[in-house]
């Protein structure tokens, strides 16, 4: 595995001994078990016995938090990921169960489970996924009903990654159906249900396209009886500890998309040097090497956003956008390298005497658990513009006296001290010079004018209602504005709205 210049001591030997280790002993249990669709306890054994679940649990518990952090997990997770299904067991104990108790656990929780996480005896299950809560989570329809020292559970979950193999299941259910709890997601409380609660079974196994072996599956819980020892916070801060758990989820379920890359990288590439067609070996095509470009930029990017996320996780940052794209763009590489692998391998790249097969059909899972790809760019484009705020500002720009076009001003300008609607609808009018087109919004207004919030509105009102501005309103109220026609009229002599370009010759002028 590429290291990264950033990695302490402790993270590269991980990523060494992980490489060789699966290499070794990983890769042909974990092929074997694929190919058996069997869940690979096996795999799961030999990881424990390398201490990797305890990646993100402090010393403390047993774990090697300290040392390895989120990054030593990524690397654990892109090396294990060339081994079959045995990688989920371990990512669904890290994300699902490890972090949340870390992270908002007491610390009886901690000594209770922390412990048997770090030693691989207990195995974790995220559950949140339900039949009519989807992409749109916030919907969860189980219910936690608090009865004395107990919570009562009824409802159904789906699509959980090893459910059926697993010890602890990381739950969220609803506790509150208030509205008011609802509107401020205080509506949800977070539990761990462990393995034999009264009333909680395995509903159904899931026959899925890719990932076999990795005992997907329904789950019901009837009348479930859960101590309210296992509530993990408070009751309605189920929303806030599953957010908080996300960007390192995202983290750690982007970089089991890395070794899958990896792995169809070398199998294209093996069978591109042996393969003789039309008297020349396929991978002299030009084609095929465009293709393994591609598959290898994608792959060299990919490493770069996740390891960097991983990092700034390590540093304690908050780093949802970071995760989103480091999940979404390497979900999305993966499948495309899988695809174009098979292509690479013609005939041979659909057969299962090869891994990749298999990792085309896995791929297509990558794009749709943790968080779709849309939802992901959804996620992206809105806390990434909050971002970004303050990069993405157009400057002030005001009309060039010798160009007669709009030229952004270096410092803000002075503010114009608004006496009445008039100076107003001149900056409005001015803005149609120098955005055409486009409407103010009441900030925009507020970089010329010194105003009252109360005046602006006023003003606009008042103009609107002469016709002389067009307003667009949200739940809120007015949130942009614009000048008319007949405004620009009153604002200014139609001289003043013309231009000519300076290569217009006279004889073509028509005006
Ligand atoms: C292999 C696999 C493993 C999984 N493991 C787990 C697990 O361990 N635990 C768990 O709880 N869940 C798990 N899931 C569930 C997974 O998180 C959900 O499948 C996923 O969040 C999408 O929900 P959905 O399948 O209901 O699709 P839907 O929400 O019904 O979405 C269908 C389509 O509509 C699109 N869409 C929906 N809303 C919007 C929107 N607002 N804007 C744009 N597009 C939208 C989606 O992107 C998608 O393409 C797993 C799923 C898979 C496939």
């Amino acid at each position: 595995m590429e290291t990264f210049p950033w990695w302490s001591k402790a993270q590269i030997e991980l990523a060494e001994d992980a490489k060789k280790f699966t290499d070794e002993v990983l890769v042909p249990i974990g092929e074997r078990d694929a190919l058996l669709r069997k869940f690979s306890r096996e795999g799961l054994a030999k990881m424990a016995g390398k201490g990797w679940f305890g990646a993100l649990i402090p010393k403390k518990y047993g774990g090697r938090a300290e040392e390895w952090g989120v990054t030593g997990a990524a690397i654990i997770m892109e090396e294990t990921s060339r081994a079959g299904e045995s990688a989920g067991g371990l990512g669904t104990t890290m994300f699902g169960s490890a972090t949340q108790i870390v992270h908002n656990g007491n610390e009886e929780q901690k000594q209770k489970w922390l412990p048997g996480i770090a030693r691989g005896e207990l195995i974790g299950c995220i559950t949140m996924t339900e039949p009519y809560a989807g992409s749109d989570i916030a919907g969860i329809e189980t219910t936690a009903v608090r009865q004395g020292d107990f919570y009562i559970i009824n409802g159904k979950k789906r699509f959980q990654t090893i459910a059926a193999a697993a010890d602890l299941y990381m739950c969220y259910f609803l506790t509150s159906d208030k509205p008011e709890d609802r509107a401020k997601y205080n509506h949800l409380g977070a539990f761990v249900v462990e393995k034999g609660t009264p009333g909680f079974h395995i509903e159904r196994m899931n026959d899925t396209m890719g990932y076999d072996g990795s005992y997907n599956c329904y789950l019901s819980f009837d009348d479930a009886k859960v101590p309210t020892f296992n509530r993990l916070g408070q009751e309605g801060e189920g929303w806030k500890i599953m957010m908080s758990g996300l960007n390192v989820e995202r983290i750690l379920n982007a970089s089991p998309t890395l070794g899958p890359q990896r792995e169809c990288i070398r199998y294209a590439q093996q069978h591109l040097e042996r393969r003789i067609q039309f008297g020349q070996p396929t991978g002299s095509i030009a084609t095929n090497q465009f293709k393994l470009a591609d598959m290898i930029w994608k792959l060299y990017l990919s490493r770069l956003i996740v390891y960097y996320g991983a990092y700034c996780a390590d540093l304690g940052k908050d780093v949802p956008v970071e995760a989103a794209i480091s999940k979404m763009f390497s979900s999305d590489s993966a499948m495309e390298t899988a695809l174009e692998a098979v292509q690479c391998m013609g005939g041979n790249g659909i057969m299962k005497i090869y891994p990749v097969e298999r990792l085309f059909r896995d791929a297509k899972h990558a794009q749709i658990a943790a968080g779709t790809s849309e939802i992901l760019k959804l996620l992206i484009y809105r806390q990434g513009t909050r971002n970004l705020k303050n990069d993405l500002k157009v400057p002030q720009r005001v009309i060039d006296p010798e160009l007669g076009l709009p030229l952004p001003v270096g410092k803000p300008l002075p503010k114009k001290t608004a006496k009445g609607e008039e100076d107003l609808l001149k900056v409005l009018a001015e803005n149609y010079r120098t955005n055409p087109g486009l409407y103010m919004t009441l900030d925009d207004i507020k970089e010329w004018l010194d105003i009252s919030d109360a005046d602006l509105i006023k003003y606009l009102e008042s103009l609107e209602k002469q016709g002389l501005a067009g307003c667009y309103r949200t739940r809120k109220g007015i949130s942009l504005a614009r000048v008319t026609y007949k405004g620009l009229q009153k604002a200014n002599p139609p001289e003043y709205y013309k231009y000519r370009p300076s290569w217009l010759k006279d004889d073509q002028d028509f005006w």
